[in-house]
C-alpha cells in the first residue's frame, strides 16, 4: 500500500544542504515494479513535492535498474501469458481490473489532491482512466474468442474459388513501453495499457517523475490484485535510463509529452535502426472558433464562453487538449473577451481540498516556472487582458509555497502577422483570443498551429460547420461541432474518448491512439494470408465461403454450443418461388414496391417481370434451414449481418440453401440481477453462433447471402 510520509522540515537557506539530506533520509522512496518485485532504485533520487503546500512527499529513482532485463522479462513472462489468452479472456481481465480499481478509488483521490488536482480534475484522471478499462473490456464483444483475429473482408483471388486471401492480426511478440506526461498520472497509464493488454502484449510504464507517486499507488493496487498475469505490467518511477537501447521491432514505444523530448526519443538510433513503431502525442495549440452566426443573444454565445472557461481552469489548463487559441469574429472580440473574463473572475483558485475551489495548482514549481516563461514569449505579440503572471488570490493555501497561477486571457490583435500564439504552448491556465474576418480566415488561422489534437467550432449554421470541418480536418485529430442541440450532453472539447481516435497530425506528434478497435491494431501484426478457403478456415476458425463443409451428423440446430464445429454444413431441399407467394408476401408485409407487382409494366425498369422481395427470399431460406418444431439448443435469432441480394428471383425459380457454421463466440453469463431474481434467459449459459447463409438458384448461382446471428445454449457454464 502507498504510504508516502509528509515532511514538515522547511528548507532554510543557510542550512540548505543539511536540511536537504535530512529531508531525503526521511522520504519514502517510490518503488519500481520490475521483473516480478518492488525494487527501490539506487541513491537518493528526485524529491517529489505536494504541489499545494510545497512539502516534500517522496522521492523517485530508477538508478541501478537493469532495463534490458526488464524488457526481456516482459517479453518472456508477460507476453507469453497474454498472447495465449483469447480476446474474451483479456476483456474479462480488464473488466475485473476496472471493478477492482473502482473499489479502491478513494485512496487515489486522497493522493491526487497533492498534485493540485480538484475533485473534478481527479475524477477525469482516475475514473476517466478506469472508464477506459471498462470501455476496452467491452470491445471484446466485437472480437473472436481467439488470441488473434481476422482483419477486414475476405479477398476473392480466383475464378474457381479455390484460392483466396485475407488479413490476420496476431499480437506482437514484444512489449509496449509507455513514456507518459505528468498531467494525467492515472488516465495516462490506463488509457494506454487497456489497449495493449486487450491486444495481448505487456507494458512497461514510465510516468513523468513529478507525479509518479500517484501512478505508483495505482500500480501497487493493480499488482496486489493479482488480476494481471505476471510480467504484464512493470513500472519505472524516475528516469527512463537507457531503456530505448534495448527495444526491438516487436516492441511498440508510445510517448506523451513535449515535442522537444518526443523528437529526441523518436530519433533514437535503436528506434530507427530496429524500425520500432513509435507513437507520439505531443504538445498542441488547440483552438476554438466562434461561428460568424453566433451573437450574444443566441444560446451558442454562452455555450462558447462556458467551454473556453472550462478549458482554461480544468486541471489548471494542464491538458494536452486544452484550448490555447480562441478565434472570434473581429467585431465581437471585445464583447467576448469581457464575457470570458467575467466568467474567469468567478473562479475560486486554491487548495483543492476546499469545496469552494474550482481551480487547483499546477503540478509543481518547475511547471509554474515553465508556464511563466512561455507566457513571456507569448507577450511579444499579445497582452494579458485578464489575470496576472505574478499574483493570484488563493483560498486556503499559500500562493507562493503552492504552485498556483492565475487563469489568464491574452489578446493578440494580429494573428496573421505574428507567430508566437500559434507556436508557443503555455501548459497552464492560459489562452489567447484573436480576431478573424471570414470563416476562411478562421480555417487558415486554425491551421497555423501546424497540427493539433482537437478543435471546436461553435455554430448553429450547418453550412458554416460543414465548411469548417471539411477544410480544417487535415490539421486536427478531432473536431467538435458544438451548438444548443448537443451542448448539454456533449463530452466537451477537452475529453479524448476511448472509442474515438486521439492524436493529431504535425506538431501534435502525428500519432494516433485509442479509437475503439483501431487502437489495438497498433499492437498487432497485420499479415496477409493466402491459400484455399478450407485452409484459411482451419487457420482462422472462421468459415470462409467455398471452404469444404463438415458433415454435422445431425441438424446443427440440435447441437449445443460446445458441440458445434466451424464448417458444420447442411445443404437444403429446393423450394419453388411462385407468383402467388410473392403476392402473398406483398399483402402480408405491405411492401407493394412496383417490382413485386404483376400489374407493373416492366418496360424501362431493371427487371423482366414480377420479382420476389429479397426479404421474402431470406424468409423462405429460413423456412428451409430452420429445423423442427421441437425445442432445441438454439435460444433465439437476433439479427442478420451483411445481407445481400445478388440476383433477381423470378416466379418459377427453385432456390436452395447452403448453411454453414461460420463463427462461435462464447459468452460469459450476466451477473444475476438481485432485484429481478429471474429474467427469462439470464441464467442460461450461452454463446453467439454466426451462420453463413448462401442462397442459390436452379443454375447454382448465388441469389442472396447473409450472416445469421443466433444465441445457442451451452451444456456447461464458462
Ligand atoms: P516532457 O518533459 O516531454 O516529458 C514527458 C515524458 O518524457 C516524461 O515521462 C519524462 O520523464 C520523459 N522524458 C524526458 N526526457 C526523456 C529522455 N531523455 N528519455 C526518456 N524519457 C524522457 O513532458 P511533460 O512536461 O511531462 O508534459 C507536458 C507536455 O506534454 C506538454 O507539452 C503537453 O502538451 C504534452 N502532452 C501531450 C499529450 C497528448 O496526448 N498529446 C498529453 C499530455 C501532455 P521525466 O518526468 O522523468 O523527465
Amino acid at each position: 500500500m502507498y504510504n508516502a510520509k509528509r515532511s514538515n522540515i522547511k528548507l532554510q537557506f543557510s542550512f540548505h544542504s543539511l536540511a536537504l539530506s535530512i529531508q531525503l533520509a526521511n522520504m519514502n522512496k517510490l518503488g519500481n515494479y520490475v521483473t516480478g518485485s518492488w525494487i527501490e532504485g539506487d541513491g537518493e533520487g528526485q524529491l517529489l513535492y505536494n504541489a499545494v503546500t510545497g512539502a516534500a512527499i517522496s522521492s523517485a529513482t530508477s538508478d541501478g535498474l537493469d532495463f534490458e532485463s526488464i524488457l526481456n522479462y516482459a517479453r518472456e513472462k508477460g507476453n507469453r501469458a497474454l498472447r495465449k489468452m483469447t480476446f474474451q479472456e483479456r476483456g474479462r481481465m480488464l473488466r475485473a481490473l476496472a471493478l477492482h480499481l473502482m473499489d479502491h478509488k478513494e485512496k487515489f483521490y486522497t493522493i491526487s489532491y497533492q498534485s493540485g488536482a480538484t475533485k473534478i480534475d481527479s475524477w477525469i484522471d482516475i475514473e476517466g482512466g478506469i472508464g477506459n478499462l471498462f470501455s476496452n473490456a467491452s470491445l471484446r464483444r466485437k472480437l473472436p474468442d481467439e488470441p488473434f483475429c481476422l482483419d477486414g473482408d475476405p479477398i476473392v483471388l480466383s475464378k474457381g474459388n479455390t484460392f483466396m486471401g485475407h488479413h490476420i492480426l496476431v499480437p506482437k511478440e514484444g512489449v509496449a513501453i509507455h513514456i507518459n506526461a505528468y498531467n494525467f498520472p492515472v488516465w495516462g497509464m490506463l488509457e494506454k495499457i487497456a489497449v495493449n493488454l486487450l491486444a495481448g502484449i505487456p507494458a512497461v510504464v514510465k510516468p513523468a517523475t513529478v507525479t509518479s507517486y500517484l501512478t505508483e499507488a495505482v500500480v501497487r493496487e493493480i499488482i496486489s490484485s493479482k488480476i494481471l498475469p505476471e510480467g504484464a505490467l512493470q513500472l519505472i518511477c524516475g528516469s527512463a535510463g537507457n531503456i530505448l537501447n534495448f527495444v526491438n521491432s516487436q516492441d511498440v514505444v508510445t510517448f506523451t509529452g513535449s515535442a522537444t523530448t518526443g523528437l529526441k526519443l523518436k530519433s533514437h538510433l535503436t528506434i530507427l535502426s530496429e524500425a520500432v513503431p513509435f507513437n507520439m502525442e505531443a504538445d498542441s495549440l488547440n483552438c476554438i472558433v466562434l461561428g460568424p452566426d453566433v451573437t450574444p443573444d443566441k444560446p451558442e454565445w454562452d455555450i462558447f464562453v462556458r467551454e473556453v472557461k472550462k478549458e482554461i481552469i480544468v486541471k489548471a489548463g494542464q491538458k494536452c487538449t486544452a484550448i490555447r487559441r480562441i478565434f472570434v469574429p473581429e467585431n465581437k472580440v471585445e464583447e467576448m473577451s469581457r464575457a470570458i473574463a467575467n466568467e474567469l473572475d468567478k473562479t475560486v483558485v486554491g487548495n483543492p481540498l476546499n469545496e469552494k475551489v474550482r481551480m487547483g495548482s499546477l503540478a509543481g514549481q518547475g511547471q509554474r516556472n515553465e508556464v511563466r516563461s512561455q507566457v513571456q514569449k507569448l507577450l511579444a505579440s499579445s497582452q494579458i487582458i485578464y489575470g496576472s503572471l505574478d499574483s493570484v488570490a488563493v483560498l486556503d493555501a499559500d500562493a507562493t509555497e503552492g504552485a498556483f497561477l492565475s487563469p489568464m486571457l491574452l489578446l493578440n490583435e494580429n494573428p496573421f502577422t505574428t507567430e508566437a500564439s500559434h507556436n508557443v504552448e503555455a501548459f497552464g491556465p492560459v489562452s489567447t483570443i484573436m480576431p478573424y474576418k471570414t470563416i476562411d480566415d478562421a480555417i487558415e488561422l486554425s491551421k497555423k498551429g501546424k497540427g493539433s489534437l482537437c478543435t471546436t467550432i461553435v455554430t448553429a449554421d450547418a453550412a458554416v460547420a460543414k465548411a469548417y470541418v471539411l477544410a480544417a480536418a487535415t490539421h486536427h485529430g478531432r473536431i467538435l461541432v458544438l451548438n444548443e442541440e448537443c451542448a448539454k450532453e456533449s463530452t466537451g472539447h477537452g475529453s479524448p474518448l476511448p472509442l474515438l481516435v486521439h492524436g493529431g497530425p504535425g506538431r501534435a506528434g502525428g500519432g494516433e491512439e485509442m479509437g475503439g478497435l483501431r487502437g489495438i491494431r497498433h499492437y498487432l501484426q497485420r499479415t496477409a494470408i493466402q491459400g484455399s478457403p478450407t485452409m484459411i478456415t482451419a487457420i482462422s476458425n472462421v468459415y470462409q465461403a467455398n471452404a469444404k463443409g463438415v458433415d454435422p451428423g445431425k441438424h446443427p440446430f440440435k447441437k449445443y454450443f460446445e458441440e458445434l464445429v466451424i464448417g458444420d454444413q447442411i445443404v437444403t431441399e429446393k423450394r419453388i418461388i411462385t407468383s402467388e407467394d410473392i403476392d402473398k408476401f406483398a399483402a402480408l408485409s405491405g411492401d407493394q414496391f412496383y417490382a413485386h407487382l404483376t400489374s407493373t409494366d416492366f418496360t424501362g425498369t431493371m427487371f423482366e417481370q414480377q420479382v420476389a422481395h429479397g426479404y421474402f427470399i431470406m424468409s423462405a431460406a429460413a423456412g428451409l434451414f430452420v429445423d423442427s418444431f421441437e425445442k432445441n439448443p438454439v435460444l433465439l435469432n437476433y439479427g442478420i449481418d451483411e445481407l445481400r441480394f445478388t440476383k433477381p428471383v423470378y416466379p418459377g425459380t427453385s432456390v436452395y440453401i447452403r448453411f454453414s457454421c461460420k463463427e462461435k463466440i462464447a459468452q460469459e453469463q450476466k451477473e444475476q440481477n438481485p432485484e429481478v431474481p429471474f429474467i427469462k434467459g439470464q441464467d442460461i449459459p450461452k454463446g453467439i453462433v454466426k451462420w453463413l447463409v448462401e442462397i442459390f438458384d436452379d443454375a447454382d448461382e448465388t441469389v442472396g447471402v447473409g450472416t445469421i446471428l443466433t444465441m445457442v445454449q451451452m451444456k456447461n457454464k464458462i
